[in-house]
């Protein structure tokens, strides 16, 4: 058996695991790559895990258009998870739409409206979360597990792809013919929210359009806690 083969298989396995010993499950997915690896996997299957977004209101078309695929590819209604509508309504009125480029504060305050609570909301009352994160993804996710205690929202965190390089992504994409976010075609290898992310030029970090005005420190969204701390996400050297 191949590396991706064994990869493979012990993703297959897990993701199993999850669903037989820690219903209710569930897996949060932004539709990009990874998640659409995972989705597939689960789906195919008919694992019992329920897979949500966070629909922050400021996606990309693309992004939201990928609701419909998996729906026409899976049969499959994605959960959406939205943000507070009064909480939005007020950081509008009172800061701007796109006060976010403003400061670091003002951009962790809508992550925090936008995807921190309703992520706190989708997790409630579950046993486990899967998310499609990797360690070759960032430099700081190189000591990314498998399996992680989840102190923060009180239940076990998994990491099926953490082991995957990119390459097995869209090789397992590609030959299984999943449905992916266009946006992967035009330069964006990490997608979140519309104003937020842009295209990288061929050599930067993967993860150089997001937050792409702020010091490289001071990116966190908030979604990743790990021993109580949030996820830096600095570029890779
Ligand atoms: S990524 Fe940007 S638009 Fe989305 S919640 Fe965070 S600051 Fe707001």
């Amino acid at each position: 058996m191949s590396d991706f083969q064994e990869r493979l298989a012990a993703t297959q396995a897990i993701l199993e695991r999850i669903a037989d010993d820690f219903e209710p499950a569930v897996f949060a997915s932004s539709l990009a790559a990874e998640d659409m690896v995972l989705t597939d996997l689960i789906l195919r299957k008919k694992l019992n895990i329920t897979i949500f977004s966070l629909e922050t209101g400021r996606l990309h078309a693309e992004t939201l258009g990928m609701l419909d695929k998996v729906k026409e590819t899976y049969g499959t209604e994605i959960k959406l998870f939205k943000p507070d509508a009064t909480a939005v309504e007020n950081y509008v009125s009172q800061h701007g739409k796109n006060a976010f480029y403003d400061s670091v504060e003002m951009r962790k305050e809508c992550c925090r409206i936008r995807k921190v609570e309703p992520l706190k909301r989708a997790l409630a009352g579950n046993k486990a979360w899967v998310t499609g994160q990797r360690r070759a993804q960032s430099a700081t996710r190189t000591e990314l597990a498998i399996q992680e205690d989840d102190a923060t929202h009180g239940l076990q965190k998994f990491n099926p792809l953490a082991d995957w390089s990119e390459d097995d992504v869209w090789h397992y994409l590609r030959s299984n013919n999943v449905p992916y976010n266009p946006l992967h075609d035009k330069g964006y290898p990490s997608i979140g929210c519309e104003p937020c992310t842009r295209a990288i030029q061929p050599g930067e970090d993967v993860r150089a359009g997001r937050w792409w005005w702020e010091n490289p420190d001071s990116k966190e969204c908030g979604l990743h806690v790990v021993d109580g701390k949030l996820i830096r996400i600095k570029q890779a050297v």
